[in-house]
């Protein structure tokens, strides 16, 4: 896995101005179609070519793209960690971060770097688009621009949003609380539990109080390792018990997001419930996360979640599931299992509220 940087002569900006860095995935923004009308990745000419603006922005550009740019559904750890590793090395030299990426898997990249790279003081926005830059209704020119302005704002010479977020469609939602919830339309992403940092209009308006605070002294640290041997177990009325037990006795499993009903509910049948306890046994962990996107599960609140308390599977209170997923994998990769159990329900990038 390889990156290049892109050299393009910007207008000479005048100082102070904020230096940001645009890093290019992949994803339908700069999508073209080959012969059969298939939309596949191209490289980062299409985007400059229909946005000749990006020269004449007054900022401090440089240009980072991902030697084969993909889309979002072929990515893997190894990319999140490519990433991480491009935004560390770079972070003193920059104001901001601008990544491109599909939309398909934007909010697991955008989590799973919230929990990477800890101590941020800087914006790392992320952004795509619905329609290619080439195609005339595209959504990607403004949600570009306007990512930027985001990954530049400052107050006070500090960075107005100092987190990993999603700018798409108007509204800046933080990444470890974003979920994809629309593939034809342009507003393709939503906020779960969370309010909007910030919504675009005419001028941009910040929701101040829901932003992070860089606190006194933090200092950007990452952790780079990440644990794959992670499963969902998505829970339906008359799942199976043959199927329940080829996941949870997978080899090497680790850790397993258990997508449960409502506040966290799941059957009470004595096989099912011998099952979680005979994985939790073995160390596995289970996290429970509900499928309901509004509300968190509380372990105890009914007799059908109680009984999983009791078994120590642990709550994952309000958090999506691809921050659970991503949590889980950074979490498992860089900590003890019994640190692991501890940080798992706490907030390490504010994707979780305290229950
Ligand atoms: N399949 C595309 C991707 O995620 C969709 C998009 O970019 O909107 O790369």
């Amino acid at each position: 896995m390889k990156y290049t940087e892109i050299k393009i002569n910007t207008a000479t900006p005048e100082s102070p101005v904020s230096k940001i860095m645009i890093i290019y995935t992949g994803g339908t923004f700069g999508m073209s179609r080959d012969k059969n009308g298939v939309l596949v990745p191209y490289d980062f000419s299409l985007i400059l070519e229909h946005l000749p603006t990006l020269r004449n922005l007054m900022l401090d550009l440089s240009i980072i793209s991902f030697e084969h740019p993909i889309d979002s559904s072929n990515i893997e750890p190894e990319h999140w960690q490519m990433l991480g590793k491009i935004i560390f090395d770079n972070y003193t030299l920059h104001d901001g971060f601008v990544v491109l990426h599909g939309t398909d898997t934007m909010a697991y990249t955008a989590s799973a770097l919230s929990f990477m790279l800890q101590g941020l003081s800087k914006p790392v926005v992320f952004t795509g688009a619905q329609l290619p830059i080439s195609e005339t209704r595209s959504d990607a020119r403004e949600n570009l621009i306007t990512s930027l302005e985001i990954a530049s704002a400052k107050i006070d010479g500090r960075a107005v949003v100092p987190e990993v977020c999603i700018y798409f469609d108007d509204q800046l939602i933080r990444g470890n609380r974003a979920k994809k919830v629309e593939s034809m339309h342009f507003d393709a992403f939503e906020s779960e539990n969370y309010p909007l940092l910030a919504k675009a209009g005419v001028s941009i308006t910040y929701a101040h109080a829901f932003i992070k605070q860089v606190k006194v002294g933090e200092k950007l640290t990452w952790l780079p390792s990440l644990e794959r041997n992670i499963a969902i177990l998505k829970l339906f009325p008359g799942i199976n018990e043959a199927i329940v037990n080829a996941i949870l006795s997978a080899p090497n499993l680790s850790a397993v997001v258990m997508e449960t009903f409502g506040s966290g509910n799941a059957p009470s049948s004595q096989w099912f419930l011998a099952q979680l306890k005979k994985a939790i046994e073995r160390g596995i962990i289970i996290v429970n996360i509900s499928q309901c996107p509004g509300g968190m599960v509380i372990q105890g609140k009914y007799e059908t979640s109680k009984a999983l308390e009791e078994l120590g599977v642990i709550s994952g209170a309000d958090m999506t599931i691809e921050a659970a997923i991503t949590k889980l994998m950074v979490l498992l990769g860089n900590y003890p299992i019994y640190e692991v159990k501890q940080l798992i329900g706490k907030s390490l990038a504010g994707e979780v509220t305290a229950n």
